[in-house]
């Protein structure tokens, strides 16, 4: 089989990937390792910053998003029993964010690839990347148990954190930048409206929780665990009490239960991987990078990757120059690194490490005061929120 573009991995990263390569009339061969339904029901990113919001539009991918996308213009960050809104409109000259599932994102484009697309074959795993310093890169791959080798012009690698393409780039060219944080969120879906029309931030002694949604009548709450746990540790009730102690405020807000859906632990990991790019094999989304998800950034900053690395081969298409793709790594580390310090900066205000000193609560209570009291506090985080420029 032969291609434009193999692109390893249909989440967001590939899938967007492959819609852009099409618009641009570019074609490419989507390798995925799962079937359709697993891909479809991984429950994960919710947040879409405007810059994804106006790239799935101009792709075409945003008709649904548009029709049942909740746009939010504003977070609330509560601690000590208050309560302090962050309007990013105003802070930032309109920019604003939508709530829409990457479930939902990610079968929009799968639709969309299936009807008007090059191929997307799923169950096929890709099991290495050859020649990636040469002119043919080529990956390797098993379908239906048998192997098969998809030969390309470029390879894309957007197989996520476990992924096989990173590991094509020698490791003596490799920097590796990592943290893992001593604590993990656990999360659930319940079948309830959300008991607030934004998110809540909670910085509490307990721990952190945050309070999200799915759609008007399914919301997605998270709470600080520690590292490790078992989530069938934590009954139903326990989460609901957990939830509610670390929310409570002194006005008469009150917290919605419902039946929870699903529950799950996620690690917090921050993780970047330098250079992104190695000959005819670029790295994008989770396979070069990851971060805690306390700053919604990791599906925003696969956007950008994609994003970037169609430019810069529709540049090469159209004018000769390698130039745009020459830098892609560079272009992208400079946004991965914003949204890792970003991420990091929220983690930290709003998390309770193991062993935090009194000084340090003093200290996150220190720094949301400052957001809650300083425009020039408010607009940085607001900024960051809704998301950098791509590119
Ligand atoms: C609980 C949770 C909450 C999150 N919340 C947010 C949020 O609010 N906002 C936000 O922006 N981000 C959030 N994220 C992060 C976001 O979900 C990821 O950053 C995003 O999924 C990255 O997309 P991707 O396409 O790079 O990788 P993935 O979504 O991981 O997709 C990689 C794909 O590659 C496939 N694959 C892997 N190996 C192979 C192989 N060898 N051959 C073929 N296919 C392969 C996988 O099956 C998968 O389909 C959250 C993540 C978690 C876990």
């Amino acid at each position: 089989m032969r291609t434009t573009v193999g692109i390893i991995g249909a989440g967001p990263a590939g899938l967007l990937l492959a819609r852009l390569l099409h618009n641009a009339g570019i074609d490419s061969v989507v390798l995925e390792s799962r079937d359709r339904t697993y891909v479809e029901q991984r429950q994960r990113a919710g947040i879409l910053e405007q810059g994804t919001v106006d790239v799935l539009r101009a792709a075409g991918a945003g008709e649904r998003m548009d029709r049942e996308g909740l746009r939010h213009d504003g977070i609330e960050l509560r601690y000590d029993r208050t309560r302090h809104r962050v309007d990013f409109p105003t802070l930032t000259g309109g920019r604003s964010v939508t709530v829409y599932a990457q479930t939902e994102v990610c079968k929009d484009l799968i639709a969309l690839q299936l009807k008007e697309g090059h191929p997307l074959l799923f169950e096929a795993e890709a099991l290495a990347v050859e020649g990636a310093d040469t002119d043919r890169p080529r990956v390797r791959f098993r379908q239906e148990g048998r192997e098969d080798v998809l030969e390309c012009d470029y390879v894309v690698g957007c197989d996520g954190f476990w992924g096989v393409a990173r590991k094509a780039i020698p490791a003596e060219l490799v920097r590796v930048f990592e943290r893992t944080y001593p604590y993990a969120w656990l999360g659930i879906l319940a079948d309830v409206p959300p008991s607030h029309e934004e998110l809540v931030y909670a910085r509490h002694d307990r721990g952190f929780a945050l309070l999200s949604m799915r759609s008007p009548s399914v919301s997605r709450l998270y709470l600080q665990v520690p590292e490790g746990t078992d989530p069938e540790e934590w009954s139903d009730d326990a989460i609901w009490d957990e939830l509610e102690r670390r929310f409570e405020t002194d006005d008469d807000w009150r917290l919605a239960r419902g039946p929870i859906t699903q529950k799950s632990v996620t690690p917090m990991r921050s993780y970047v991987h330098e250079p992104m790019r190695h000959g005819r094999l670029f790295l994008a989304g989770d396979a070069a990078h990851i971060v805690p998800p306390t700053g919604a950034k990791g599906l925003n900053l696969a956007v950008g990757d994609v994003v970037t690395f169609a430019r810069a081969l529709t540049h090469e298409r159209e004018t000769g120059s390698a130039e745009l793709l020459d830098g892609y790594s560079a272009t992208c580390l400079r946004r991965v690194w914003q949204a890792e310090r970003f991420s990091y900066d929220m983690t930290t205000l709003l998390h309770r490490a193991p062993d935090a000193a009194p000084f340090e609560d003093r200290l996150q209570l220190a720094r949301l005061a400052r957001i809650a009291s300083s425009r020039a506090a408010g607009t940085d985080l607001a900024e960051a929120y809704t998301g950098f420029p791509f590119g």
